[in-house]
């Protein structure tokens, strides 16, 4: 832990992601240069470390732009938006429309024939960073639910705790019975705009949106995996995980760059202790987790003879705020041996134990009944970056971002060296979402700040 914190790389490589590579969307070449960068990185401190395909859908952004157009005398008022992720292009000479504002999935279906070729705005009052798991269905679900009721766009106000007009991405899906319609996040100030405006009367907006889907519509690419045997037990595993993909608006800094740092700090720092833990310790850096959790589920697919032997798993994708635990998801009387593994931490204030924890990416393990855990973070500032241009390197404190990696390292070697495992959850009562519904689409429940 003390090596850790003290071990410039662990910034250092976070800058080589975010300002050498730059955004890394799903099925673009920044998205395979992160994965040669990864691979490389791993075996430069020792690590044995090698990829596994995954297939991804390959979405394009393209030109966006959008003006309100209130009755005269107002004047056309340009709108700060951006494509959300899946949605596909506007008609050619753009989408002109009335817009129409709800407030949630119900006030949309109830528009009936209200909804007709207009846009509709779904308006949210996301304040903190926990109001993001009740207004994330209205990005991920809305759009669709608009599609249903026959509106020709949807525009979703940026998921945000707070805005200096920047819009904030996201990914919306749309079931195979529907069809998709242009869809696009606006600031939250452009929101208030457009609210003001139908307040004042009817009001339309014109939208050019230059995404979709790309020719072809799939590509190959990775997860990155690294591993340290065991010396006793190399059957039973331990993983530590982030997701490699990013938004492409910033550069992933804290979605999910820190994480991916901390994965490899804390791998490099047991790979030089030069005594393997008991278990075996796993790092897995995860393709695609912002557009359909792809790279999540080839993991488990692939491993899934192996799942009644992860131990744990736990993945870092809460930002660069300051470590404060842990948060889990494991079976009655975990917190016996977490509070002995979280107790080296207790000078560094990160050992407080949280119930519930673990990245979006982790959801497929579940059914196995893997303890899902979670590096638990200061979140006061995450959502103010989140999918946003703002997400860039300097939202990031080296000094906070060697806490996390040290933490990692510790939670990590804890429950790789200790004489117990921890005792399983529950699985999920449904049946594995990717089974049931199209490939690539995860539910909007997953869809939380875990990502
Ligand atoms: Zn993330």
């Amino acid at each position: 832990v003390g090596a850790l914190l003290q071990d410039p790389a662990t910034y250092e490589r976070l800058a080589e992601l975010t300002d050498g590579i730059g955004p890394r969307l799903t099925g673009s070449a920044g998205a395979a240069a992160a994965v040669a960068w990864a691979l490389a990185t791993f075996r430069a401190d020792g690590v044995k470390a090698w990829t596994e395909p995954v297939k991804v859908a390959h979405w394009v952004r393209g030109e966006e732009w959008g003006e309100l157009l209130a009755p005269a005398p107002a004047r056309p008022q340009r709108l700060a938006l951006t494509a959300l992720g899946g949605s596909p292009p506007t008609p050619a000479g753009g989408l002109l429309a009335e817009v129409v504002e709800v407030r949630s999935l119900e006030e949309v279906r109830a528009l009936g024939e209200g909804a007709r070729g207009k846009v509709i705005l779904f308006q949210h009052g996301m304040a903190t960073p926990e109001d993001y798991k009740r207004d994330a269905e209205l990005r991920y679900d809305g759009p669709a639910a608009a599609s249903a009721a026959g509106a020709a766009g949807a525009l979703v106000r940026s998921l945000a705790t707070s805005s200096l007009r920047t819009p904030h991405t996201g990914s919306t899906s749309f079931p195979p019975e529907v069809t998709p319609i242009p869809s696009a996040a606006v600031s939250t100030e452009d929101a208030e705009l457009l609210h003001r405006a139908i307040a004042r009367g009817p009001a339309k907006v014109r939208l050019t949106l230059g995404c979709g889907t790309a020719d072809p519509p799939e590509v190959d690419s990775a997860n990155v995996v690294a591993e340290i045997r065991g010396r006793e037990r190399p059957d039973e595993v331990v993983v530590i995980g982030a997701h490699l993909d990013s938004w492409d608006l910033g550069t992933g800094a804290v979605d999910d760059g820190t994480g991916v740092a901390m994965v490899l700090g804390a791998m490099r720092a047991v790979a030089r202790l030069g005594v393997p833990p008991r278990r075996t310790l796993r790092a897995v850096l995860f393709m695609n987790e912002e557009q359909g959790l792809s790279g999540a589920i080839a993991y488990a697919e692939r491993h899934g003879a192996e799942l009644p032997h992860h131990v744990a798993a736990m993945e870092m994708d809460l930002g660069a705020g300051r470590p404060l635990g842990l948060g889990f998801d494991a079976g009655k009387g975990s917190e016996r041996l977490l509070s002995r593994v979280l107790a080296p931490l207790a000078g560094l204030g990160a050992n407080r134990l949280i119930a519930h924890g673990g990245g979006s990416d982790l959801a497929p393990l579940r059914y196995a009944q893997v303890p899902a855990l979670g590096l638990a973070q200061d979140l006061t500032r995450y959502f103010d970056l989140h999918h946003s241009a703002a997400d860039t390197l300097d939202k990031v404190s080296p000094t906070d971002l060697a806490v996390g990696a040290a933490a990692v390292a510790a939670i990590a070697w804890g429950l790789a060296e200790a004489e117990e495992t921890l005792p399983r959850p529950d699985p999920p009562t449904e049946p594995p979402w990717w089974r049931r519904a199209a490939p690539a689409s995860g539910p909007a429940a997953l869809d939380r700040p875990a990502r």
